[in-house]
């Protein structure tokens, strides 16, 4: 199974932020959307980070002061994505080797989804369970 088969099912919608948004502001987003991170892009909807709440959380640690601070001091900007055409199998291997929950997925340069370690938790156990199905109606035919 591909990221491209998880997001027809899910969906291409992803919650975005400018880096200038207010994090006080990002942590509503989550709350509100029941997500657990935003993609940051500039003007031209170009990726340029990632925020999730384990940044928030890493920033409430230095102090409730630093939530009246902005997205760009607190994401980070090396983000790595997926595409369409990578399997579930290859999403895992990129999440558990970056130790993340979230990948961006980027098609043509434009961000064209996300996937998080649920969708792929989900898809995975789907793909188990109809595999263990036709290994039954094998057995049952033969
Ligand atoms: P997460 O497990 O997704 O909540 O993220 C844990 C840390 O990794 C946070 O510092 C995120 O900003 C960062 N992070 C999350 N997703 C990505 C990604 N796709 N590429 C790079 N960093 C990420």
């Amino acid at each position: 199974m591909t990221v491209a088969a998880i997001l027809t099912r899910k969906g291409r919608d992803v919650v975005t932020v400018s880096a200038d948004l207010s994090i006080t502001t990002v942590v509503q987003m989550l709350a509100e959307h029941r997500i657990g991170a935003v993609v940051v892009t500039d003007s031209a909807k170009r990726i340029i980070g990632i925020v999730s709440e384990r940044d928030v959380v890493r920033a409430l640690a230095r102090g409730p002061d630093t939530l009246g601070g902005t997205v760009s001091s607190i994401m980070t900007t090396k983000v790595v994505t997926c595409t369409d055409r990578d399997t579930i199998n290859d999403v895992m291997t990129r999440m558990t080797e970056g130790r993340f929950r979230h990948l961006p997925v980027v098609e043509d340069d434009r961000l064209a989804g996300i996937v998080s370690i649920g969708d792929v938790v989900k898809a995975r156990i789907e793909q188990v369970e109809r595999e263990a199905d036709e290994m039954r109606a094998y057995i049952a035919t033969a």
